[in-house]
């Protein structure tokens, strides 16, 4: 009986990975094939860090990250996560390895990764969380993280969708307010920036310009404006102040420990839809720390050994090694 073919695998991984998914090559004989996969995937990472030096692949920084809080206690079982990510459907490959380190998460999020649900929101969260069975202590992750895409190419902004035709971007959100600091900065921005006010018609995308823009000082933005991947940096920064305001109002360490885990999520996909590259997803962190016992510890998630490549691999759920484009060029010392 004939069988009808499956999607073609090993050519096309099932859902973007950090970096190093694609690296590990246990069964290939050939060293020209190895050189080659290395060497094109050390140009996927190159246009990523030329932009964020310092960040790495989804799966790695989620190891790290998994692997610092187990030193604070924070585990699968007695911890929740919330998270503030950008609304975007991209940014889920980040929620759901979230999901499966620490089961189902409460969002607190917005359009542009600002968080939106408040002290009520927040609370709710909380008071979610597993109770330790001896203690009553609780324990809360919370990741928050704007987003960015930067494409195989090293285009600041771009992105190729799935099964859409032409050029995409991400976050569009912040993609439409970047024209507002040079509005802000030559005074014909035509918006009320008073603290508090909202559009009802638009309630996010209208706090979350609010928030950003009373945030920069007009003297410091350049003339042309402000870039994306700058706008970017000050959404987090916004959000993490945001956030610690927020923990503030809502978080008794008499009776819980928690975790903040900030950074920019980036997602690199093929530059347009004729060449087929893998989508690749990173995480430049900016901040982490720990309040234990109502005692802060402030931590550099990068100073965790990455897991080897085969352990990411396994970690990443690959089954197959995926076929990859041939790198621009041969690249010593790898
Ligand atoms: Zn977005």
């Amino acid at each position: 009986m004939p069988r009808a073919q499956g999607p073609m695998r090993g050519q096309h991984p099932v859902a973007p990975h950090g970096p190093r998914f694609h690296e590990y090559g246990g069964f290939d004989i050939d060293p020209e094939l190895q050189h080659s996969r290395v060497s094109y995937l050390r140009e996927r990472v190159e246009a990523v860090t030329k932009e964020f030096p310092n960040a790495i692949g989804m799966d790695d920084f989620l190891f790290r990250t998994e692997v610092m809080l187990r030193r604070f206690g924070f585990t699968t079982d007695n911890s929740i996560a919330l998270t503030s990510l950008c609304r975007d459907e991209i940014t889920f490959p980040l929620k759901n390895a979230i999901d499966d380190i620490f089961g189902y998460s409460m969002d607190l999020d917005g359009l542009g990764g600002i968080i939106s649900a408040g002290t009520t929101g927040l609370g709710a969260g909380l008071s979610h969380s597993p109770t330790d069975h001896l203690t009553g202590k609780e324990r809360y992750v919370l990741f928050a993280m704007p987003h960015i895409a930067i494409d195989a190419e090293g285009r600041v902004g771009s992105i190729v969708r799935a099964g859409r035709r032409g050029q995409s971007c991400a976050c569009g959100a912040l993609v439409k307010m970047q024209p507002m600091f040079k509005q802000y900065k030559e005074g014909t921005l035509e918006m009320g920036l008073d603290e508090g006010g909202h559009d009802p018609l638009d309630p996010e995308f209208s706090i979350l310009t609010r928030r950003l823009i009373t945030a920069v000082n007009k003297d410091e933005i350049p003339d042309k404006g402000l870039p994306l991947s700058d706008v970017t940096r000050l959404a987090d920064r916004v959000i993490r102040r945001d956030l610690d305001k927020l923990i503030g109002e809502t978080v008794d360490v008499t009776k819980s420990d928690y975790a903040v885990v900030t950074g920019i999520q980036i997602h690199s996909t093929a530059a347009n839809n004729r060449t087929w590259h893998p989508a690749l997803e990173f995480i430049s962190p900016t901040s982490m720390y720990v309040v234990k016992d109502g005692v802060r510890h402030d931590m550099d998630v990068l100073a965790i050994d990455p897991p080897t490549p085969r352990q990411l691999f396994h970690i990443a759920g690959g089954e197959e090694i995926a076929e990859l484009p041939s790198p621009r060029r041969s690249w010593p010392g790898l």
